[in-house]
């Protein structure tokens, strides 16, 4: 069954491996682990929903508890310490386009507030309801799930909004088609909030980010049905389709979306390379980013972040032998991974290959031997579960990303994790910070920090000191000229940074959108315009 106060299926726990432990008690000191409050006592405290009745809208506190908070690191405090704070006060479940237009229109008479709801994945206060004194109906995609039709001549797949990445795939894959779409929340995640987060998958570099998969698909707003036809191209007149992707709910729900599916590539392949430094490692990603060669993945880790994964991999006799393996070939401590995608037809793939080891060459970086990359990739979706067990051991971690031109990309990535270190030094608290570049463009890259510290017994201060965390890190995204989110999405968290990066008349347009399609304002608010009342 699925965590309700952490991530994923709580029949699987993956422990600290004792080296990683060892490693974190060094960074950041010892963690201690805080009491985690029940789900029976959090549960019995919920107060009941104010909801009319409603024949489809769920009120029993359980299921109120499961769809109240998402992955951030506010919404893990809330649940593992028995502080949920608002909830939603009914949880609907539609079957389909007509059921979720009755749904919004019980939400008029009823005056509530409507939160679409995914796979609840949301690191940015996404699916969390506000506490304006109306009540909230939280809107759940599950039952609107699986393949609705395929184009194969077309390469276009339709898909209820409430389907998760694996189904995604497997439906997909009995066809030998593939969407190609692997965020790290993949297991949980959907259709419908990848489309309304404008999510980005591992391999987005070579299959495309959603708003380059999504073709089309329907809108259930208040104000009426958006259908988005999915014409492979089209001049009339300005996209609505990008009006919808990143709107986080906020003009309605996406019920359905058509997909630009692709051929399972006949080969697929993650080699690992390492360079002596990160000056070395930077330039050999641009120079990848530029050769425009068919590459899905370039992710490039600078040497904190290549030495905590180490750490945290355990199988420490491997690790110490392809260390002095590194070492013999110019890549010691400073040493930087950058781990590669390659999928396509398989001379396609080795003559990339070949292409790839000339650069490669010119940078000094050197091939790993062995499966590190197949082992990234089967333990892939696996890395969000080590969160609980460095929560269970007293850590909290959490991620921060953002996206900018080459020009700006080693100040930033220089920049950040050391102010994520020092951040908390007033407290005398370590921090542990540690940066990759996870999407790679011809014109600049996405960078993606990690931070780690200590839970403090009073959970008060945990928070507080995530908030400083949070807010340096944004400030510093924000002067440095990058956007507040490359792919999480703005939420509650990012919402107070989104003027600096769309001006007045940008967040006027949006507002005067999202009135347009949600005229009494019910659609999530708080969320991205940041306008809870
Ligand atoms: C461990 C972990 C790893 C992650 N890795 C990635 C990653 O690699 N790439 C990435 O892009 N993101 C990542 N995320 C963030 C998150 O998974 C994405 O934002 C994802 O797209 C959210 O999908 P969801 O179905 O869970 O949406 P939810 O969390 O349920 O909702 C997110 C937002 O979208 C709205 N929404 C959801 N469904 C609909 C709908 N059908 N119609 C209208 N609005 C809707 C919600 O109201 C909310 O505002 C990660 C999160 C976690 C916890």
């Amino acid at each position: 069954m699925r965590r309700w106060n952490g991530w994923g299926d709580d029949s699987i726990s993956d422990p600290v491996p004792a080296t990683g432990a060892a490693t974190l008690a060094r960074l950041v000191g010892e963690g201690t682990p805080p009491p985690p409050a029940a789900l029976a006592d959090v549960v019995a405290a919920i107060p009941p929903g104010r909801l009319p009745a409603h024949p489809s809208v769920v009120i029993d506190a359980e299921t109120r508890l499961r769809h109240g908070r998402g992955q951030s690191l506010p919404d893990w405090l809330a649940l593992r310490t028995g502080r949920p704070g608002a909830v939603p006060d009914g949880v609907a479940f539609p079957a389909d386009g007509a059921e979720v237009r009755d749904l919004l229109a019980y939400a008029e008479v009823a005056g509530a507030r409507v939160i679409p709801y995914g796979g609840g994945t949301s690191v940015v206060g996404g699916v969390t309801p506000g506490d304006d004194g109306a009540p909230w109906l939280t809107i759940s995609l599950a039952r609107l799930a699986g393949m609705r039709r395929l184009d194969a001549d077309g390469l276009l797949a339709t898909f209820g909004a409430g389907t998760v990445g694996p189904d995604v795939e497997a439906v997909l894959r009995a066809r030998g088609l593939t969407l190609g779409h692997f965020p790290q929340s993949f297991e949980y995640s959907t259709v419908g909030g990848w489309v309304a987060t404008r999510s980005s998958g591992q391999q987005s570099v070579g299959f495309g980010r959603i708003e380059a998969l999504f073709a089309g698909g329907t809108l259930e707003a208040p104000a009426g049905t958006l259908e988005m036809p999915p014409h492979p191209a089209s001049a009339a007149g300005p996209d609505l389709r990008q009006l919808v992707l990143g709107s986080e709910g906020r003009l309605g729900i996406v019920t359905e979306a058509v997909l630009r599916v692709a051929p399972l590539p006949a080969v697929e392949i993650f080699p690992t390379f390492f360079l002596p430094d990160w000056e070395r490692a930077l330039a050999f990603t641009r120079a990848l980013a530029r050769a425009r060669l068919p590459i899905t993945m370039i992710r490039t880790s600078t040497p904190a972040e290549t030495y905590t994964n180490l750490a945290l991999a355990g199988h420490e006799t491997v690790l110490r032998a392809l260390r002095r393996y590194l070492a013999a070939r110019g890549a010691g401590p400073g040493r930087c991974m950058v781990l590669l995608g390659l999928a396509g037809p398989r001379r396609l793939v080795l003559v990339t290959l070949a292409a790839i080891a000339g650069i490669a060459h010119d940078f000094g970086a050197v091939r790993a031997p062995g499966r590190l990359g197949r082992q990234w990739q089967a333990g892939r979706f696996r890395t969000p579960y080590l969160r609980n067990a460095l929560w269970d051991a007293g850590y909290a971690v959490d991620t921060l990303e953002t996206a900018v031109p080459w020009s700006s990309v080693d100040l930033l990535a220089r920049e950040l994790a050391p102010a994520l270190r020092a951040g908390l030094a007033a407290d005398g608290e370590r921090v542990h910070a540690f940066t990759h570049l996870s999407h790679v463009y011809p014109t600049g890259s996405s960078l993606y920090t990690t931070f780690l510290f200590r839970l403090a017994d009073d959970p008060d201060v945990t928070l507080a000191r995530w908030r400083r965390l949070k807010a340096l890190a944004s400030e510093a995204i924000v002067r440095r000229g990058g956007t507040i989110s490359h792919q999480h999405g703005v939420g509650t968290d990012h919402a107070p940074y989104l003027p600096a990066e769309k001006g007045i008349l940008g967040m006027e347009v949006l507002a005067d959108v999202a009135r347009r399609f949600d005229p009494a304002g019910r659609m999530h608010p708080g969320v991205l315009l940041g306008d809870a009342s």
